[in-house]
């Protein structure tokens, strides 16, 4: 089974244009020099009849999470997989709310998949609607389910891919043949199982300078190299780089992502 892939955003935590910059990259005109906060949507269709048979899975919702939405005219969740709880990566979790309402969903809250770190930060930032006792009557309808070693989505295996993120456990994914890897600092050997025959590699590349948190773009080119993807993207990219002239310098099969980037992925077998 086939589905598409999209980068709603290729940005580092700051977006790109970055707030008070005046850089080469924050004022070029390039489009493909605007990057949002890092997201990705994965879509498919099924033969199931519910609700339509397109599905949509969702990776991260950041805080440019409806703008980006409205970009793909999302109408319809399945899922949401969380990476980790930083701002940029949650902060767009109450625009879930219009999607989630009955209207298109029928009784069915959306599952939202976390580890128990990023779960516990979700409880306490939007209480108002995760505690049990919230009583805010316009909350989002979802509930949060605990990853585990396979995550089913209407037929699609979703696995978890530990990575650090400096001092931080964080979760990459593997769906099919295609890996989700960002915020990452490093990559625990007992990973690379999971990152064996992939077809596309979706990988982090911060910037030349080298920063405690993020993999810098000479240190993901070493990763994709060992992973050997058939094609590595890089996302949550930082003003430093820009896209065409940055993508001169790079090996055959690895590529700046950019907002908006559609890429045809294989989600039958792990
Ligand atoms: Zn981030
Ligand atoms: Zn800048
Ligand atoms: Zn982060």
């Amino acid at each position: 089974m086939t589905g598409e892939l999209i980068f709603l955003g290729t940005g580092t935590s700051m977006g790109v244009p970055t707030l008070g910059c005046e850089c080469a990259v924050c004022t070029s005109v390039d489009p493909k020099d605007k990057r949002l906060r890092p997201s990705i949507l994965i879509r498919w269709k099924d033969d199931a009849a519910v609700r339509g048979n397109e599905r949509s899975v969702l990776i991260d919702t950041g805080p440019d999470f409806r703008a980006q939405a409205l970009a793909v005219g999302l109408r319809h969740l399945d899922a949401v997989f969380y990476t980790h709880s930083h701002a940029d990566h949650i902060l767009g979790f109450d625009d879930l709310r219009p999607i989630s309402f009955e209207w298109y969903r029928g009784a069915e809250a959306i599952p939202l998949y976390a580890t128990d770190e990023t779960r516990q930060t979700l409880e306490h930032v939007f209480a108002y609607t995760l505690s049990p006792r919230a009583t805010y009557t316009n909350r989002a309808r979802v509930r949060i389910e605990t990853v585990v070693e396979h995550n089913a989505v209407h037929g699609v295996d979703f696995l978890p891919v530990p990575v650090m993120h400096g001092d931080l456990p964080i979760t990459g994914y593997r769906f099919g043949k295609t890996a989700y890897l960002t915020d990452v600092s490093s990559i625990p050997e007992n990973s690379f199982k999971l990152l064996t025959n992939l077809d596309v590699l979706i990988l982090s590349a911060l910037r030349h300078k080298p920063h405690p948190n993020h993999l810098t773009l000479n240190q993901a080119l070493e990763w994709a190299e060992r992973i050997g993807a058939r094609q590595t993207w890089f996302t949550h990219i930082a003003h430093e780089l820009g896209h065409e002239a940055t993508n001169k310098t790079l090996p055959l099969g690895v590529k700046l992502a950019h907002d908006g980037l559609r890429v045809e992925i294989e989600l039958g077998c792990a």
